[in-house]
């Protein structure tokens, strides 16, 4: 089926953008902006709006995902095949159904050594809440009932429900809704632009140092699990230095901690691995994946989950009371499955540190722009630190930020995004080198037009 020729929707931009403000309620929705931007349909890494303006998503599909990019139709045809089918078959019990099943003996082949068992849910926020409740429930059945905190990072990002919004590092989420869960503790991650916030100390010093007071403060028998991005993502693109992580890891050892990798962000190729957290040193006992699972075909996340913490959750007599309607829904699977082989057989974990090779030279020239504090790049994933004073590093406002990704859009027509003063790009890994120079030169040609003495950007 070649998708990108079929027709736009039946109603006109402008009925969509009327329907769309009577009817929707959005997410992180932005009561102050009336404008809408309706996306109706993609193809590789070009979406086209309802009025037929086409654009660079250069954030895949505005929120981390398109890994593979839009309009693939093996991904549409494994999904229309399976709908085929199947309906919804659930989990629940010894009830199953063939693709999830083969799907979690996909992902436990990808799996470091020690995890070989998948709990499937619908996203990222229910799989940290899933998380966070086998972490709970190991020491629980271990005779530690007590050990139920949850150690989080500040400008950790880790999702929306209670669970996870608790966990996420952004205030904003957790104002006028409480009470929040509780028992989560928030420490301080590794940002390595911003030295002023360990006191001139290593940082890895610094938040070692730290990490073992909360630890001393809490009781280490209290505490179940830490949880932690491997590169903050939603924070800003933040790599951490290399020796954090393998630190980290071996004090939660010596305390009897879980640690929980959210890699919802970087798993399945976004910084070139299956998995961002072997590299850095995690040597997690939890994995929570989504989003790339199916570049964002199907809605579907995963737990991997350490055999020592199965048997001990589920053994003997044990259950795992815990379930989804739509946890392990075969639709969703069967596009994962599908997506797994294109990322395998198109190299696109490779392809994901090309792209970020050229984005790094791409946007050198934006290195000597006043307004650029630091350029972070993770295999296709970039963060823009934007200044309002390069010897201070105060960050620009979230207007004159959200500026930039609005000027982009409307004189570049490529889609980004900022978070806090962050300009982030994560574009589809099928990125080709003339889109990627395409919308480095857009940014370098917005962030010069930024007067920050009058804390906007002039016309072209
Ligand atoms: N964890 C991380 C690291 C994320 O970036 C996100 C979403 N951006 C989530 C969890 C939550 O996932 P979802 O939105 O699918 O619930």
């Amino acid at each position: 089926a070649n998708l990108s020729n079929r027709p736009t929707p039946e109603l006109a931009a402008s009925e969509l953008e009327a329907l769309d403000r009577r009817h929707v309620l959005h997410p992180h929705q932005r009561s102050q902006r009336s404008e809408r931007r309706v996306i109706v349909r993609g193809q590789g890494s070009t979406v086209w709006d309802a009025n037929g303006r086409k654009l660079l998503d250069a954030l895949g599909g505005g929120i981390w995902v398109a890994q593979v990019g839009h309009g693939r139709a093996e991904l549409a045809e494994a999904a229309a095949e399976q709908a085929g089918q199947l309906a919804q078959f659930t989990g629940f019990f010894e009830y199953g159904n063939d693709k999830s099943i083969r799907l979690a003996e996909r992902l436990a082949a990808l799996a470091p050594a020690n995890i070989n068992r998948t709990y499937f849910t619908c996203g990222g926020s229910e799989g940290v809440d899933t998380a966070i409740k086998l972490a709970r429930l190991f020491h629980h059945r271990r005779g530690e009932p007590d050990r139920n905190w949850i150690i989080a990072r500040h400008f950790g990002y880790h999702g929306a429900t209670y669970g996870s919004g608790t966990a996420t590092g952004i205030p904003d989420m957790q104002v006028a809704v409480g009470p929040n869960l509780p028992n989560v503790e928030k420490v301080m991650p590794p940002y390595p632009y911003h030295m002023e916030m360990y006191g001139g100390q290593n940082p890895t010093d610094f938040l070692i140092n730290e990490l073992s007071q909360t630890i001393e403060r809490l009781g280490a028998r209290n505490i179940a699990a830490m949880i932690g991005e491997p590169v903050l993502g939603g924070g800003g693109v933040i790599p951490p230095p290399d020796d954090y992580w393998p630190r980290v890891r071996k004090l939660l050892r010596e305390h009897g901690i879980l640690l929980i990798a959210d890699e919802v962000i970087t798993a399945f190729g976004r910084t070139g691995t299956w998995f961002d957290s072997e590299p850095r040193g995690m040597s997690p006992d939890i994995i929570t994946v989504a989003k790339g699972i199916t570049s964002g075909y199907a809605p579907l996340g995963a737990v991997m989950v350490d055999d020592e913490i199965v048997e001990t959750v589920t053994g003997g007599e044990h259950s795992f009371f815990h379930g989804y309607t739509y946890s392990g829904h075969p639709l969703a699977c069967a596009v994962a499955l599908a997506n797994l082989d294109l990322l395998e057989k198109e190299g696109l974990l490779e392809r994901s540190l090309a792209i970020g090779a050229r984005f790094r030279t791409g946007l050198a020239p934006a290195a000597e722009i006043p307004v650029v504090g630091d350029i972070r790049v993770v295999g296709a994933t970039v963060g823009i630190e934007l200044v309002v004073n390069r010897e201070t590093r105060e960050g620009v406002s979230m207007d004159l930020a959200l500026a930039v990704a609005d000027d982009l859009y409307e004189t570049h027509n490529v889609i980004t995004r900022n978070y806090g003063p962050t300009l982030v790009l994560s574009p589809p890994l099928v990125f080709t080198d003339q889109e990627t120079d395409r919308t480095s030169a857009a940014i370098v040609e917005v962030l010069r037009r930024v007067d920050l003495a009058a804390g906007r950007i002039a016309p072209r």
